[in-house]
């Protein structure tokens, strides 16, 4: 069987290497960390930096097509390996997914909105009017994730302190929105171009981290199509090949805007696994392949919770296990992790039921247990 490379063995890696095995593929997975959550299941562990050359080499050689997991992966990389073997998503498209300014340009460019916003090359820039994204959050343009690196200002004054503390590198400065929801729509497009776009998942976060997805989302039909749209849309203006998630804020009267991108399947995507035709893992492994999108339906309403390092015990006993056990429709997937820390995703669980409001009473009311 072709052997498929992965650079970056965290537990999307790992739901990606489960899904091509499956699939009957072979993996490699590329990632330093000789405990990666990926590295269990995999064919071969290349426990190496991300930019060793020699890795590189071997994962050029040895895979039919390669992929990545996160976000910040080496885009130089993955641009040196498509001199000899398939990639997808491409290094160009993986660059603007990790710089806000670019990423923010691009939705725009693809004719679709963002909240206002002012990108922060240099102090320069900071010296304007900012009112028009006042009360706002400056985000650094690179390397944020779980809203971290984000800093809400109510003031220019603050705003450029905050600017200042962050040590001056590239921000910006995001006119905050008042959400009546966040939802999300991931997009597969292949070569050649083939789209298939799953479920509009509605997206509840604590504390800047995901914590709970519902879907189908509780908006109306017409939204869900447009999030839809707009995802395909982002994904053909940018050439994308892959899987594309894309974040959304609803506002108040019911319009869209992009959030943000991120290059590969995604933490809002993970029910697909255990409630769609196709899941977004394998939808990796045939865009990166070269193969037709599989079916993107919803076979049941579905809430996936996500389980942090918190719900373990402070001595690093895990949680009760035998709750999730004893619940008959719901999925536990634990990603392996030695170490429990307070934010470090853990494991998920998906509970499928007849209705998304039963799905999400029975999910909180094991979570509450656990
Ligand atoms: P991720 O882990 O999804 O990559 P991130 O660190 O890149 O997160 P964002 O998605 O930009 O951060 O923001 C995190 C959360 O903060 C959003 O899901 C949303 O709840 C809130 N948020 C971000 N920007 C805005 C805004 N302009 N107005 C209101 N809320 C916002
Ligand atoms: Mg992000
Ligand atoms: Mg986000």
């Amino acid at each position: 069987p072709a052997m498929l490379g992965i650079l970056g063995g965290g537990q999307l890696g790992r739901m990606f290497v489960t899904a091509a095995k499956r699939m009957g593929y072979r993996v490699t997975v590329l990632d330093p960390d000789a405990n990666a959550p990926a590295a269990e299941f995999a064919d071969v562990h290349l426990c190496a930096a991300f930019d060793d050359a020699e890795a590189l080499a071997t994962l050029a050689r040895s895979c039919a097509a390669v992929t990545t997991e996160f976000e910040n992966v080496n885009a130089d990389a993955m641009r040196l390996l498509a001199k000899t073997t398939r990639v997808s998503p491409s290094g160009d498209c993986v660059a603007i997914a990790q710089d806000r300014i670019a990423e923010k340009s691009w939705i725009n460019k693809a004719g679709l909105p963002t909240a206002p916003y002012l990108a922060i090359e240099s102090v320069e820039d900071i010296q304007v009017e900012l009112s028009p994204y006042l009360p706002g959050i400056l985000k650094t343009a690179r390397l944020g994730y779980d809203g971290k690196g984000q800093v809400r200002v109510k003031t220019a004054d603050e705003a450029r302190a905050a600017y200042a503390n962050l040590g001056g590198q590239a921000c910006v400065l995001e006119k905050m929105l008042d959400l009546k929801l966040e939802v999300s729509a991931i997009v597969t497009r292949t070569s050649p171009a083939q789209v298939a776009v799953f479920p509009v998942s509605e997206n509840i976060h604590k504390n800047g981290i995901l914590d709970e997805s519902i879907v189908p989302a509780r908006i109306a039909p017409k939204l869900a199509a447009c999030a839809q749209q707009y995802a395909k849309q982002l994904a053909e203006a940018l050439d994308y090949v892959g899987v594309l998630a894309v974040e959304f804020f609803v506002l108040g009267d019911d319009s869209l805007v992009v959030n943000e991108i991120a290059p590969r399947p995604h933490n809002s995507g993970h029910y697909t696994i255990d409630a769609c035709v196709t899941d977004q893992y394998q939808q990796q492994v045939r865009a990166m392949c070269g193969l037709l999108p599989g079916k993107t339906d919803l076979l049941s309403p579905v809430v996936m919770v996500n389980l942090l390092g918190d719900v373990w015990g402070e001595d690093g006993s895990e949680p009760n296990w035998a709750v999730l056990m004893e619940a008959p429709n719901a999925h536990l997937h634990s990603y392996g992790k030695k170490q429990a820390r307070p934010g470090r995703k853990m494991a998920h669980y998906c509970v499928l039921a007849a209705n998304v409001d039963d799905a999400l009473e029975q999910a909180r009311a094991l979570k509450d247990t656990l």
